[in-house]
C-alpha cells in the first residue's frame, strides 16, 4: 500500500542530518532555528530582525520540510550509516550500482558524515568494513575483488586525490557505454585502517581554497568510487563477472558565490559548483519522478559531475543524498536554501 515502501526499495532516498551548534556559533549569540520533529520533518525558523515588518506579519515564520529520514545532533555515525547506506551493500556486491550523496553550505557537516574521524569514522569506512565483513561470508560460492579510487572535480576537471602529480583526467565512454575514467587510479586493499589512511591523505590533497565566509571551505566534489567484481563459482557460470559500483561523493560547499563576496577566480568556482549542483538536483528529481506518472527525460551531460555518475544514478541504481545544515540563527538563509533544494530534488 502506498506509505509502506521500505527505504531498501526506493530508487532515491533524501536524508537531512543537523550538526550540534558550535562555539562560534554560541559565541556570536546564535539560537537553535532547525529542529527535529518525529523522524521525517525539520521545522526551520525565520529569525527575522523586525517582527513589525507589514511584509513579515502575514507571512508564517515557521518552515516545515519532510525528507524520508532526519538526524539531528543527537545521531550517531553509525545511525546515519544504517539508515542511508548499509543497504546498499548487499546490492553492489550482486552487481548493482548506488550513490550516497553528502550536500550542504560549507561547515554544515558533510565531511563529518563521510569521511570522519577515528574515533567516529564515517559513512565512507563503515561502508568498506561492511562490505569486506559480507564478501568474506561469500567466499564459497564467489571470487570477490574490491578496489577503490577517490578523485576530485574541481571547475569541471577531474584530479586523481591518490595521485595528484598526475594531471588532469578525461572521461570515456566504452564500447558499451559506460562511462571511464582514463588513467585513474585503483586501489585493491581489504584492510579498513589502510584505506582511512589513504583518504586522510587523498582529502589534504584536496583543492580547498579559504573564502570570505570559510576558512576551510571545499571548492570542489571529492568521489570516493568502490567497485566489487564477481566472478561465480558455480561451474555452469564459470568465469561470468558481475561488476558493481558505489559512489560516495562530498559535494563542494553549496553556499552561492553572490553570498561569499566573491570576484575572479573565486566567481569561477562558484559558477561552476552552482552549476553542477543545479545538474544533479535536475536529475535526481527526474530520477525520483520515474516510474510515476511524470516519467522525464534525465539529462546528465549538464556537468562532469552528473556525467561522471551517469551509471550510477539511473537504470537500476540506488540514490542516496544526505543534506547538511547547521541548527544556528547566523545560518538561515543557508540552512533554507539547503533544505530547499534538498526538499525539490526529491519532490515528496
Ligand atoms: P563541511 O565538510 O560540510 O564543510 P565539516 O564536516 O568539516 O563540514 O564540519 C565542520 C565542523 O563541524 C568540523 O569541525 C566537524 O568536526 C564538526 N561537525 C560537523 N558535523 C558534526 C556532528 N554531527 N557532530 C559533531 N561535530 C560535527
Ligand atoms: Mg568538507
Amino acid at each position: 500500500a502506498v506509505g509502506e515502501v521500505e527505504p531498501k526499495d526506493q530508487q532515491v532516498m533524501v536524508a537531512l542530518r543537523i550538526r550540534p551548534l558550535n562555539d562560534l556559533e554560541l559565541e556570536d549569540g546564535a539560537t537553535v532555528i532547525a529542529h527535529k520533529v518525529g523522524d521525517q520533518v525539520v521545522v526551520l525558523m525565520d529569525p527575522g530582525e523586525d517582527p513589525e515588518d507589514p511584509l513579515r506579519t502575514h507571512q508564517s515564520r515557521e518552515k516545515t520540510f519532510i525528507f524520508d529520514t532526519v538526524f539531528d545532533q543527537q545521531a550517531s555515525q553509525e545511525e546515519v550509516y544504517r539508515a542511508t547506506t548499509q543497504h546498499l551493500v548487499e546490492g553492489v556486491i550482486s552487481g548493482y550500482n548506488a550513490t550516497v550523496f553528502a550536500y550542504g553550505p560549507s561547515g554544515a557537516g558533510k565531511t563529518h558524515t563521510m569521511l570522519g574521524t577515528d574515533a567516529e569514522p564515517g559513512i565512507y569506512l563503515q561502508t568498506l568494513t561492511h562490505l569486506f565483513r559480507a564478501i568474506e561470508e561469500t567466499r564459497d560460492s564467489a571470487d570477490c575483488s574490491v578496489s577503490m579510487s577517490y578523485l576530485e572535480i574541481y571547475n569541471e576537471a577531474i584530479r586523481d586525490l591518490l595521485n595528484p602529480s598526475s594531471g588532469f583526467l578525461d572521461l570515456r565512454e566504452d564500447a558499451r557505454g559506460s562511462i571511464q575514467i582514463a588513467g585513474i587510479t585503483e586501489v585493491s586493499t581489504s584492510n579498513a585502517q589502510e584505506i582511512m589512511q589513504l583518504l586522510t591523505k587523498g582529502n589534504r590533497q584536496r583543492t580547498q581554497e579559504p573564502t570570505a565566509a570559510n576558512q576551510t571551505s571545499s571548492r570542489s566534489h571529492a568521489v570516493l568510487q568502490v567497485t566489487v567484481r564477481q566472478r561465480s563459482r558455480a561451474t555452469d557460470l564459470a568465469g561470468a563477472v558481475r561488476l558493481g559500483r558505489l559512489f560516495m561523493v562530498d559535494l563542494a560547499g553549496s553556499e552561492r558565490a553572490s553570498q561569499t563576496q566573491n570576484r575572479g577566480v573565486r566567481m569561477k568556482e562558484g559558477a561552476h559548483i552552482n552549476r553542477s549542483l543545479l545538474a544533479l538536483g535536475n536529475c535526481i528529481n527526474a530520477l525520483s519522478e520515474k516510474g510515476g506518472s511524470r516519467a522525464q527525460y534525465v539529462n546528465f551531460r549538464d556537468s562532469k559531475l552528473t556525467r561522471l555518475l551517469k551509471d550510477a544514478l539511473g537504470g537500476n541504481s540506488r540514490t542516496v543524498m544526505i543534506a547538511h545544515v547547521s541548527p544556528a540563527s547566523t545560518h538561515f538563509e543557508e540552512s533554507r536554501s539547503t533544505l530547499l533544494y534538498a526538499y525539490r530534488a526529491k519532490n515528496i
